[in-house]
């Protein structure tokens, strides 16, 4: 037998000699990645009745999951997209899945789940006056406060939250259709009905020759898990699995907290071509301070832009087209995701990729929205594949430490800026 690492090395033949001594737990599903979608799909197979586990080897949603945006609408967040008529119907019904989750009812019980807005926008931002060249922009001259033509459409004021009351507010403003959740707050809903089938990994989980994995963690005697079906759903941890042809990018986000900033902003703002400039959506830290977390177009950097000037920029942004909103006062981090989606010709796929080689399984999600779409997908897999639930012994991993779960990201910045 041999362990391949993520390089394809080979284990010393001590190690080999460990795991012919470890105890085995033989199951029906071994999921590698606690993020979305693994809590997801563990939370449909523990439902449908078959054994599994959960492995993870950092905390639970720490990769991408913790660090998203927590937008539930109809139409994807990430890259172009022409469905068929099977996509969009599949895609048209997500929201009110979602929703009846939410309620109580549907495939996992979301009820635990925080949700933050019932009403985000999707704003066509205003053409500014002074848009096009100007001199004092082009000597670096930037005014703080430059005013937006207060030319108007959609919805009017008595139909927004009460921060968006602004004579100087300009531009389109439609509701998105969907809502937005507190992403830890998921992770607690689909932790919640399945801990015990969660457990801690002493480094990246990685496949032994025969398929098997060696379960390790400080304290305990390895143990030995043996799946019918193993399924990656690690994020950027998959890419060595090399089955799916991937995008990874690094994504720098801003966050702002404190001062006069108001907690009623969920907003995805596009220039008048229709592609996105930022997103924002508001939360409360630890300490009971308002954070807006910033991303999208702007957040797509490469990695030759520091931290300080990607603030600035959107600092300068949110003064741009919101002038009313003061950042007196407020303090500014940024921080960096790698996010991974699997690669469809040339364009990011925005449904989840799910790929079965040898009886091992990789799956990928674009969205968290799209999350119950791949565990849909998985599980046909494994009833097209004739895989019956059946029971486990899991005592060898009975009192396994859990992983814990990832603090929100503005929790878990130490360094802010005044
Ligand atoms: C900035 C940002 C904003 C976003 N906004 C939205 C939004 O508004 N709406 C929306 O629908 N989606 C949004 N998304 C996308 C969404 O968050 C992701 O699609 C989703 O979280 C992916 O979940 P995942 O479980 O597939 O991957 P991940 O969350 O990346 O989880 C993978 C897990 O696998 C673990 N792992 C990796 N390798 C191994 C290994 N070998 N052994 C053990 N464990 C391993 C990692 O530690 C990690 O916990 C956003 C994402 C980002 C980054």
């Amino acid at each position: 037998m041999h362990i391949q690492d993520g390089q394809g090395a080979k284990a010393t033949a001590m190690e080999s000699a460990i795991l012919m001594l470890s105890s085995a737990v033989k199951l029906d599903l071994l999921i590698v990645g606690a993020g979305f979608s693994g809590l997801w799909l563990l939370n449909r197979a523990c439902r449908e009745g078959y054994s599994a586990l959960l492995i993870e080897s950092d905390r639970i949603g720490s990769g991408q999951s913790i660090h998203g945006h927590g937008f539930i609408v109809a139409h994807p967040t990430v890259g172009p997209w022409t469905p068929t008529e099977a996509q969009a119907q599949q895609v048209s019904t997500l929201v009110s899945r979602w929703r009846e989750m939410c309620a109580g009812s549907g495939e996992i019980d979301l009820r635990r789940v925080r949700i933050l807005s019932e009403q985000p926008l999707r704003w066509q931002l205003p053409v500014l006056a002074n848009s096009g060249f100007s001199l004092r922009r082009w000597l670096g001259l930037r005014r703080k406060h430059e005013p937006a033509v207060v030319e108007r459409s959609g919805l009017a004021d008595a139909e927004l939250p009460a921060s968006w009351h602004s004579e100087q507010r300009g531009g389109h403003m439609d509701r998105l259709d969907g809502f937005v959740i507190d992403n830890r707050s998921l992770l607690e809903a689909l932790v919640w009905p399945v801990r015990p089938y969660i457990l801690h990994s002493r480094g990246p989980v990685v496949l032994a020759g025969d398929g098997s994995v060696n379960l390790r963690v400080d304290g305990r005697d390895p143990v030995v898990l043996q799946a019918q079906r193993t399924v990656f759903t690690a994020g950027t941890g998959s890419a060595l699995l090399g089955s799916v042809p991937l995008h990874i990018w690094q994504q720098s986000l801003v966050m702002l907290r404190g001062g006069q900033l108001p907690d009623d902003v969920f907003v995805n703002a596009v220039d008048d071509s229709g592609r996105r400039r930022f997103n924002v959506t508001s939360h409360r830290d630890a300490e009971g301070r308002v954070v807006w977390y910033l991303g999208g177009g702007n957040s797509d950097v490469s990695s030759t832009v520091d931290g300080e000037e990607q603030i600035e920029q959107v600092r300068g942004e949110i003064e741009r087209y919101m002038p009313w909103v003061s950042l007196a006062g407020t303090e500014s981090a940024c921080i960096s995701v790698q996010r991974a989606a699997a690669r469809l010709r040339d364009a990011i796929a925005v449904l989840p990729v799910v790929k079965q080689i040898d009886g091992f399984i990789t799956a990928w999600s674009a969205n968290v929205a799209t999350a119950p779409l791949l565990a849909d997908e998985v599980m046909e897999l494994l009833r097209a594949d004739g895989l019956h639930p059946s029971a486990a012994d899991l005592r060898a991993v009975d009192g396994w430490p859990a992983p814990e779960l990832a603090a929100a990201p503005w929790d878990n910045v130490k360094s802010w800026l005044a």
